[in-house]
């Protein structure tokens, strides 16, 4: 061909047949080898999306001052400018500009995080390369490269299908069209729209059943999606829906201030008589001070600060409310084999018809001894042991790996470990899949539980191999191999007993059948492996569960979280894994059969007192999510496969497994597992009950904070006092502990007793009584606070400047002994963790002090804020107001904390 025709038959795969695009793309059916790919990729580039045009940078500043909070601020700076108060403007702007760079600041870390994150869950793809499976990150795909797909994969670039076994593909995001269409590997019209395309997978499209192989025709910017990217910019916004809550609470709090200040003022100008350029100002000073402006810049800080703490371990948030879902789980509905266990399988027990075999050996290295009774055999004595190995290498997808003397594995666990067995069996796993050349496969699926392959070896025989849950199995079987070689008639009662021994010990138990067929026979369907297949043995595998899942599991419990295990596995290696791993009343057990007899009301009855579920199917997580749901709970549900997506929407957080886990269960989730690990969701409840327990913190300490300055100076003015702080004080002291103190909440630690309270009501709202009560008290004692020490001061003779100094002082070590206190709103404050903080907040303490002593003692700023050294007694006195204040509000915490816990 030349170069124009290859170009054209690539280009317009779809209407050529799939021989001659691959010979176009100059690759064959086994792959590319690494080393013409690696050429390739130079060429083409890597298979990746032009990133979407993003907001430039002076755009994204600026939004940060697109808020009603800050409008507000800057229309008072207007104004105190037209009034010639220049100082006050400054403050004014210097506040404004200090959140909006505070926010800018910690908005592109969190996106930088963001980004991360994105990276981590970067779609990978299986390849053939040099003849091998391989796993490749999806970027590194290049034109001739030949991908396999199966259930539950994106499909990674465009591809011409050139083998397909039942592939359907959900192509939505280019037809919109959301039922699946079914694949195939003949040409079509040159003209036909994508949707009819049936011969290609597309990029970006979800796969949904079967499975298949295709060749890259085009990858990246050369894709359908890649012409349409522009439409697919998925910008994340940093926001959850309690934060748009307290948004808007922020906004009417600042109409309701706004208000409050135009009748001070009126209320000043006509009844008290002050002067109108000096009520205004000091009405401007209150107005900014009691406007929360730093808050939604905090409140964004803080779950930046979770998502990242969560991406840290492993916990990758993909929907930002899911934080707040989290912290409100009542249950976790988890899988097993993974999640609870470390998905590191080995065959320990092997059963014929005549004996049991136990297997020694270590990981998935293939050498090791087979042994009867005790005694190590010679598996060529037990021909037997040579047939079940055979089937294990046929009917089997993964491959074993060696380096270094590490065997590893590429596929699934369960499969790997088989693939050692037949090592440990004697067999050559190459020579044998040589041999017997695969014709047709009935693929594994969650529903019916097995996997059949039929393979023809080059002496016209052929052969189908079955393995798969015990039951099923047998239920397919009317034979079994005989000691002699032969089949006889099927012992069930037998085999029936051997699984339940085997379940016992927590092995999870597979069947293995096998039945010859014609050499003609090369399509493998239902129909053929119904009924009158022989069973020849049945494996044993173990599954050690994780020991950090045991410890999660306790914290779980502890922390008033129900842990239910639904797995496909038999009811008797569920119950057996559910002790180890201390699962709540394992006796208990429901089959998913028992589940499909029972109606919603009875399901929802039976489903709070059990907590295992075995021989289920994805359908009846759906059921189990809606049935814990109707009880209130907040479900928190696990899944891997593409057919949990409806479960995982359905769940207030869905769960998708990282490493096993498909892209389509991925995306339905709204937090992936990157290690697939059970004590990971644990990590993420801990981590969404802090998130939200620090957004509480910011909002207790910074409303009383705000409403006790506003309130110093609204006090003053309705009782016709002269001011203890004068407008520009305020001010000052806003801008100094909004950009610390008020940021040091965020990055709060978890508290010691968070795992073990029971979850919070999902509708609990944040601005309870407890909370308004907190704001009245301590807003009183503000006023209590200032006003004590100025009267003080006055009746001292002291002139009113220095009075004036005190009170912002006073003011200020009051804010911080509050911080403190905030600090531990569960628990005491007064241990000597409490006290030794954490590393922001003595920072922010330490940096407000220091302003603090630079206003009171260096002259320049003397002059500027009118102020006066203040005596060092004087000083020891202000200081004992903030510990007075503390005492309280800890006394009164403390009380009110012993009255619940009765
Ligand atoms: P789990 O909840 O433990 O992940 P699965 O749904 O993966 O359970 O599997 C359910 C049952 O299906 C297993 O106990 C096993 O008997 C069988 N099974 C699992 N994977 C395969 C496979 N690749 N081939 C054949 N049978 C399988
Ligand atoms: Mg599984």
């Amino acid at each position: 061909m030349n170069q124009e025709t290859t170009m054209e038959t690539a280009s317009n795969a779809h209407q050529y047949p799939a021989d001659s695009v691959l010979e176009s793309l100059s690759t064959t059916s086994d792959g590319l080898t690494e080393s013409e790919a690696a050429a390739r990729l130079e060429t083409h580039g890597p298979n990746r999306l032009p990133d979407p045009a993003r907001r430039s940078i002076v755009v994204r500043f600026l939004l940060h001052f697109h808020n009603i909070l800050i409008y507000v601020l800057l229309g008072s700076a207007v104004i105190t400018a037209i009034l010639d108060h220049f100082v006050d403007t400054f403050f004014i702007l210097a506040v404004v500009v200090a959140n909006a760079v505070i926010g800018f600041v910690q908005e592109g870390k969190a996106e930088k995080a963001m980004e991360a994150i994105r990276h981590m869950l970067a779609p990978r793809a299986s390849v053939l390369r040099d003849g091998q499976r391989r796993s490749i990150e999806g970027i590194e795909l290049v034109p001739g490269d030949i991908v396999l797909l199966e259930a539950g994969d994106k499909v990674p670039a465009d591809l011409r299908l050139i083998q397909v076994h039942g592939l359907q593909a959900q192509e939505a995001i280019l037809t919109g069209e959301s039922v699946a269409s079914e694949k195939h590997t003949a040409p079509v019209a040159p003209n036909a729209a994508i949707g009819d395309r049936t011969c290609m997978a597309f990029s970006g499209t979800l796969v949904t059943g079967g499975m298949g192989k295709g060749v890259v025709i085009g990858t990246g910017a050369d894709t359908e999606v890649g012409r349409i990217s522009g439409m697919l910019s998925d910008v994340d916004v940093l926001t959850t829906p309690l934060l748009t809550q307290m948004n808007v609470f922020a906004r009417w709090l600042t109409v309701l201030i706004l208000l409050v200040a135009a009748l001070l003022l009126i209320f000043g100008y006509f009844v008290e008589h002050y002067d109108f350029a000096e009520m205004f100002m000091a009405v401007v000073g209150l107005s900014v001070a009691a406007i929360p402006e730093g808050l939604p810049a905090v409140l964004t800080i803080t779950l930046a600060v979770g998502v990242q703490a969560m991406a840290r371990r492993n916990a990758i948030v993909r929907r930002l409310p899911a934080i707040e879902t989290l912290g409100s789980v009542s249950v976790i509905c988890t899988d097993k084999t993974g999640t609870l266990t470390r998905n590191e399988m080995m065959v320990t027990s092997l059963a014929t018809r005549a004996h049991v075999f136990s297997v020694d050996g270590i990981g998935y290295d293939p050498n090791g001894t087979i042994k009867l009774d005790g005694v190590t055999v010679s598996p060529s004595d037990h021909a037997i042991l040579e047939e079940v190995g055979r089937s294990a290498v046929l009917c089997n997808d993964a491959t074993l790996q060696e380096s270094d003397g590490v065997w590893t594995i590429e596929g699934d666990p369960m499969e790997g470990a088989l693939l050692a067995l037949s090592g440990k069996i004697g067999m050559d796993i190459r020579q044998e899949m040589a041999e017997w050349t695969r014709t047709d496969i009935i693929p594994f699926d969650a529903k019916h539980r097995f996997m059949a392959t039929l393979n023809h070896d080059h002496y016209a025989h052929a052969s189908i191999s079955v393995k798969g849950a015990p039951e099923q199995i047998i239920s397919m079987c009317n034979g079994q191999r005989a000691v002699s070689g032969g089949t006889q008639p099927l012992d069930k009662q037998y085999w029936h007993e051997q699984v339940e021994k085997f379940a016992a010990h927590g092995q999870r138990v597979l069947a293995i059948a096998v039945r010859p067929v014609a050499p003609e026979h090369t399509v493998l369907e239902h129909s053929d492996v119904d009924g009158t297949l022989t069973l020849i043995g049945l494996v044993g595998l173990i599954d050690p569960p994780r020991p950090e899942a045991i410890q999660a599991v306790a914290e779980c419990h502890g922390a008033g979280i129900s842990v239910k295990m639904i797995t496909g596995d038999h009811r008797g290696t569920a119950a057996a894994i559910a002790r180890q791993v201390g699962l709540q009343n394992p006796e208990t057990v429901l089959n998913g059969a028992d589940l499909d007899n029972m109606n919603d009301a009875e399901l929802a009855a039976a489903v709070l007192n059990t907590n295992l579920f075995a021989r289920t199917s994805p359908q009846h997580k759906l059921r189990l999510v809606m049935a814990l749901q109707s009880h209130g709970m907040t479900v928190a549900m696990t899944g891997d496969g593409v057919n949990d997506a409806p479960a995982l929407k359905r769940a207030d957080a869905g769960i998708a497994m990282g490493m096993k886990g498909s892209e389509a269960a991925k995306e339905a989730a709204e937090l992936v597992l990157a290690d697939d690990n059970f004590a990971t969701i644990v990590t993420a409840v801990r981590e969404g009950r802090t998130v939200y327990d620090n957004i509480k913190k910011v909002i207790s300490w910074l409303l009383p904070t705000s409403s006790g300055e506003a309130m110093t100076i609204i006090a003053a003015l309705l009782f016709g006092m002269t001011l203890p702080i004068t407008p520009i004080q305020i001010l000052w002291i806003n801008l100094i502990t909004a950009v610390t103190l008020g940021i040091a909440l965020a990055f709060e630690p978890t508290e010691i007793d968070t795992m073990r309270r029971r979850p919070r009501p999902r509708d609990q709202p944040l601005l309870t009584g407890e909370l308004a009560w907190h704001i009245v008290l301590v807003s009183v004692l503000f006023i209590c606070g200032v006003f004590g020490i100025y009267i003080y001061a006055i009746d001292r003779g002291y002139s009113i400047e220095l009075a004036r100094t005190m009170s912002v002082n006073t003011l200020v070590v009051m804010e911080i002994f509050h911080l403190f206190f905030i600090r531990n709103i569960y628990g005491t404050s007064l241990t000597w963790k409490a006290v030794r903080g954490t590393k922001v907040v003595w920072t922010t303490v330490i940096i407000v002090t220091v302003a603090q002593f630079a206003i009171t003692y260096v002259s320049p700023l003397q002059n500027l804020f009118a102020t006066e050294a203040v005596p060092l007694f004087d000083g020891m006195l202000i200081i004992c107001v903030g510990i007075a204040l503390f005492t309280i509000i800890e006394t009164e915490k403390q009380l009110r904390l012993s009255f619940r816990r009765r």
